[in-house]
């Protein structure tokens, strides 16, 4: 959504902040290609205006977990290559070859089903072949990679795919100097060393492991592609490392609906867990927890309200929840922010997550549907 709607609350994005952090990325992994993560609508911040954004600033691919993702980039005139990688038995994979979205193969039938589609559209599919390095999600284990790198190179023979791609994901890289990365990079090393022996070559087949926390602080791990996702939001990966120059891209707020003065002893919200201690003035802020405030920021969360820090009074509902503002001015229509850059005194997502013993990540994917993005 663009231009000025009056709705109850939006997320604003600001596209520049994106692009800062692409070349910021950028700068890190000067050597690599570049696929930007854009899954759960570019984790929340919108999937189409953000992948257009990363594209701009130097991102060369984009990657999202579901084809329909992928599909809906495509429908949405992005001709980028895109990377799907969660495949499930059954899915139509006829369009995501025909809209030439590449796809990640981490078992022998999904080699298959892959080849099949190509074979029915007359077309070659790309592939990237995954190898579960450590991390013991998708991917074929060292036991398997073997015999899934045999039943590719069939069907590239045959003409029906082509091996794109070699790649993982790594487990513990926001943890620095955890032992599993270095690891999983062995593994890795081992697994395109078997693919290259068997067969798999050319200048277009590129390795893939790093995420943000890699990109940013494992040079070892960049190899032919970085392939970052919440450090293009501005979000660090590794808190404890700092925020590596990124700047937060979105800001949530509110508009106050009501506020009324009531008197000391009045419980707030359901099961009146917040009482006024005073005489004191309530703001509602319309946000709950539908659009993604978590219900346990009950009396925890913290917002911006006329320049002053105030803690969530009470619990927290399915579109609203109080604020308890005392004696200060606040009216009707107040932009109330929830969390933002913090460079005018606002929390940020991760002073959120901190708070609720969560990940940033989790902070900006949950924001719900109906919450207008915004583009300024
Ligand atoms: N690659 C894959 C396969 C992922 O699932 C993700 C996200 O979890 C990423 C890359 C990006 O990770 P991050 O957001 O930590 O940079």
């Amino acid at each position: 959504i663009h231009g000025s709607l009056v709705t109850p609350a939006e997320a604003r994005v600001d596209l520049s902040a994106i692009r800062h952090n692409v070349a910021v990325l950028r700068r890190h992994a000067p050597d690599a290609e570049m696929m930007v993560v854009v899954k759960a609508d570019a984790y929340g911040h919108g999937l189409v205006p953000c992948a257009r954004a990363a594209l701009d600033a130097g991102a060369d691919r984009l990657g999202t977990a579901y084809i329909q993702e992928a599909l809906d980039l495509r429908a949405a005139g992005v001709t980028a290559p895109v990377l799907a990688w969660i495949i499930t038995p059954g899915e139509p994979l006829d369009d995501a070859v025909a809209a030439d979205i590449e796809l990640s193969a981490g078992a022998e039938w999904v080699v298959d089903d892959i080849a099949a589609s190509a074979r029915r559209a007359e077309r070659t599919a790309r592939v990237h072949l995954k190898a579960d390095t450590g991390i013991s999600r998708g991917g074929a284990t060292p036991l398997g990679w073997p015999s899934l790198v045999e039943r590719a190179l069939a069907a590239q023979a045959e003409g029906t795919i082509e091996i794109v791609g070699l790649w993982s994901h790594l487990a513990c890289a926001d943890m620095p100097g955890d032992p599993a990365t270095g690891r999983q990079l062995a593994v890795f090393d081992e697994a395109v060393e078997i693919a290259r022996k068997a067969g798999v070559s050319g200048p277009r087949v590129v390795r893939h492991i790093a995420n943000s926390a890699a990109t940013l602080t494992l040079p070892e791990a960049h190899y032919d592609m970085v392939r970052p996702g919440i450090a293009t939001y501005g979000l660090t990966p590794v808190p404890e490392l700092g925020d590596f120059g990124l700047r937060p891209a979105m800001t949530l707020s509110a508009r106050v609906a009501i506020v009324k003065r009531v008197p000391a002893g009045t419980g707030v919200s359901y099961g009146h867990l917040y009482t006024t201690d005073r005489e004191t003035t309530l703001a509602l802020v319309p946000l709950g927890y539908a659009d993604g405030v978590f219900r346990s920021a009950t009396n925890l969360g913290q917002v911006l309200a006329a320049g002053r820090r105030r803690t969530i009074a009470g619990r927290v509902c399915m579109d609203q929840f109080m604020i308890d503002v005392g004696d200060d001015q606040v009216g009707e229509g107040d932009e109330v922010i929830l969390f933002g850059p913090g460079t005018g005194g606002e929390p940020t997502a991760q002073e959120w997550a901190d708070s609720l013993g969560t990940i940033t990540y989790e902070i900006v994917t949950r924001i719900g549907p109906r919450v207008p993005r915004v583009y300024r």
